[in-house]
This record gives C-alpha cells, structure tokens and sequence, in this order.
C-alpha cells in the first residue's frame, strides 16, 4: 500500500478511517452521523469559504485541473450536454463501450440535469451492474489535492472505482470544496438530505490501471455568475433544511417545478439555467418570510437573492413591458397608505385594475383584511401603545 496516495486528514481521527482495497480511494466511517450536532462556527467557516470560493472560482478550478491531470486523469470542460454527448460518443468508440453502470438516478442531480440515462438509451448502451464503464457523481472537487469528493457510494461501487478500467466522473464547475479540513463538516451537513445508513465517502485521486475521465459541466453557470449578488446562491450543499420549513414548498410540493432543482434556491438559479420565459414566475413563487435563511447551515441570503432577481429581472428589460407597468403600479397602489386604508371592496376592486387578464386568469385574486393591522392591534390590545 503506498502511503503517497493517502491524504492526511487533519481533523478526523484515526478510528474513523478504514482503508479500502484499492490503492488511491478512503471510506469514512458515517455511522456517526445519523443525527449530527453542527457547531454553528464550523458551518459558517464552510460557508465563508464557499463563498470566497466562488468569487475565485476560475483559479480554484485551474488549481484543481493541475493537480488531478498531473496524476494521469483526463478532464473534460463541457459547456452543455451536447459537448457532454459529443465527447462520451468519442470514448465509447474508442473504448469499444458497449454497456454501463450507473448510480442510483435519483440520488445524481448531475445525471438528471444533463438527460445521461436518454443518451445511454439513445447510444444502445446497456445497464448493467458491471458495465465496459462506469459513472460517478462527484459531490465535491478538492482543488488542495487534485481529488475528488464522492459521498453516498456503496462499498460495492468504490470497489469496482478501483478495478473498472474506465470510469467517468461528472460534476458542474460550482461545485470546489477549497479546503480538505471541510470535508468533515461539509458531510455532516449534506447529510441531513441523504441520509446515513449504508453509505461511505471516497476521496478519489485516481487509480493507476484505470482510465479516468472528469467531465466538469458548466450549463450556464457562468452565465448566472455574471450576476454578482446571485452567486451565493451556486454554494448551496442541497442539504434540504430550507424546503422543509418553506411554506410556499409545503403548499405546493417540493418539486413543483418540473426540474431537477428544487428548494428556494432553484427559484434563484432556474431562470438563469432555463429560460426566462418558462421559469420567470418561480421568483415569485415565495413570500420573504425568511425562513429558509434561518435553517439555512451555512446562512446563505435566500431574500436578498430572490428581491436582487427580481430588480434584475425589472431593470434588465428581461421582464415584459406591459409586466414591468403592471409591477410599477402595483408598487405604487400597496405603498399608498390611504388607499391601504379604503375599504376591503375598494382595495380589490382598484388592485383588480393593475392585474393583467392572463395573470388573473392563472391566480387567485388576493385577499384582505377587514382591518389594517394596525387597527387590529389596537382592538386586541387597547390603544396604549
Ligand atoms: S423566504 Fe421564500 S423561499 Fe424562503 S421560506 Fe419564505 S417563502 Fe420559502
Ligand atoms: S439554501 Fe437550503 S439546501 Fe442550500 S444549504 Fe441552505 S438550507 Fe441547505
């Protein structure tokens, strides 16, 4: 066993780290983490980090790419998933590829977003539980080490990670862990999504015998992170907390939207990743109540990103004309306190005015309240204060 291959972990002890068969691949013991206690510090010392991170995203990931080709892998940039296609059709041919594994659909965002499992079925390629290749889901890259983070591997799968003479990993370009010594909290935190039992990490640096490809896959993330105060929104860990405490979500179900993103962050992100057009309304499917931002771990501004979208949307003529009249009045109407003041009947009947036909057609029309809250107040608790 050649001890070069293996990463000093700073932060976990000894016990907790068996070694696998394979010469390059740890596994972590995760039994620990069924109902894990996050000290507040950790979570946001990997928050920071992220975010730091993503403002440096192009060195972090050049560092990586240095790092992980240096130890004979291949990394393949993607801008979408035709380049992806393009190129897997390129390695099936000259690795003669007639079948494949792959992991749980459900588990991989990453499968579902660019349609792999379609293309598989398109290319003939059989699935198989020992297929000519096999794919991975990276959750993580470590630029530090030139390896990668894989969570939620059976042990069945990280032994074939060792003997499988092609395997091929996919990740988008957000995804960069800066700093090995996260790894444990970053784990503990993604954990409360996916659950515990059964599972192992593998760190994976690469694997002599094996061909090894990365396809890092951008699908219009730069496009999004040219929106500056949008981009903490690409360190979301998916660890779930915000869905279920959102109250939009727990009304409408926590896919809703016909995508693999879900949770208040895909109302941020989807727009940009999609189309205008198709997923403009999601920024509105949420009322700011802020509770995501309250459960979230590692305290990413869910609000002020959904309101700086909104104002994007607003001043970037992305919006139509006639919305962005009917946005302004809107603003004007519930702003004014004495037309606030009017009348229940009133303030229907004028808000009616603002809405366009094809918004009413596919909203319910709002509903207020007798009585300002203010007045409410008062009759519940005198007028002394
Ligand atoms: S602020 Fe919006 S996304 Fe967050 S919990 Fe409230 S409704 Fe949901
Ligand atoms: S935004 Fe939601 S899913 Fe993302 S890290 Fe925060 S709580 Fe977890």
């Amino acid at each position: 066993m050649n001890n070069d291959n293996y990463i000093n972990f700073l932060d976990l002890s000894d016990n907790a780290i068996k070694h696998n068969e394979g010469p390059s691949i740890f596994s972590l013991d995760n039994s620990e983490l069924k109902n894990p206690y996050i000290n507040p510090n950790d979570s946001s010392k990997l928050g920071t980090a992220l975010c730091r991170t993503i403002e440096n995203l192009d060195e972090e990931l050049n560092k990586f790419e240095k790092n992980f080709v240096n130890k004979h892998n291949t990394v393949f940039w993607a801008s979408d998933y035709e380049d992806v296609f393009d190129n897997l059709r390129i390695i099936f041919k000259s690795q003669k590829v007639r079948s494949a594994r792959l992991p749980s659909i459900n588990a991989s965002t990453i499968f579902r977003e660019i349609g792999l499992k379609y293309f598989l079925k398109q290319e003939k390629i059989e699935l198989t539980d020992s297929g000519d290749v096999q794919f991975f889901n990276v959750d993580m890259l470590l630029p530090d080490t030139g390896s990668l983070l894989l969570l939620n591997q059976t042990n069945n799968s990280f032994q074939k990670l060792s003997n499988n003479t092609t395997n091929i990993f996919f990740t988008t370009i957000d995804r960069v862990l800066p700093n090995i010594n996260l790894i444990d909290i970053y784990r503990k935190i993604v954990t409360y999504a996916n659950g515990a039992e059964n599972q192992d990490m593998v760190i994976f640096k690469g694997s002599p015998n094996c061909n090894n490809y990365l396809f890092i896959v951008d699908n219009r993330r730069t496009v999004f992170l040219q929106e500056k105060p949008l981009r903490p929104a690409l360190t979301c860990v998916n660890c779930g907390r915000c869905s279920d405490v959102c109250p939009v979500l727990q009304t409408i179900g926590n896919t809703p939207y016909n995508n693999v993103f879900t949770g208040p962050v895909a109302n941020i992100v989807l727009p940009y990743f999609e189309t205008f057009e198709t997923y403009l309304h999601v920024l509105y499917a949420c009322t700011l109540c802020g509770r995501c931002e309250e459960v979230c771990p590692i305290s990413l501004p869910i609000r002020d990103m959904i309101i700086a979208s909104r104002q994007s949307l607003m001043s970037n003529d992305i919006m139509e004309k006639k919305d962005r009249r009917m946005m302004a009045a809107l603003r004007k109407f519930l702003t004014n306190r004495s037309k606030m003041n009017a009348s229940v009947f009133n303030k229907k009947h004028l808000l009616m005015k603002y809405i366009s036909s094809d918004v009413k057609k596919s909203r319910r029309p709002a509903q207020f309240c007798e009585e300002s809250c203010a007045k409410m107040y008062q009759k519940n608790h005198g007028s002394e204060e």
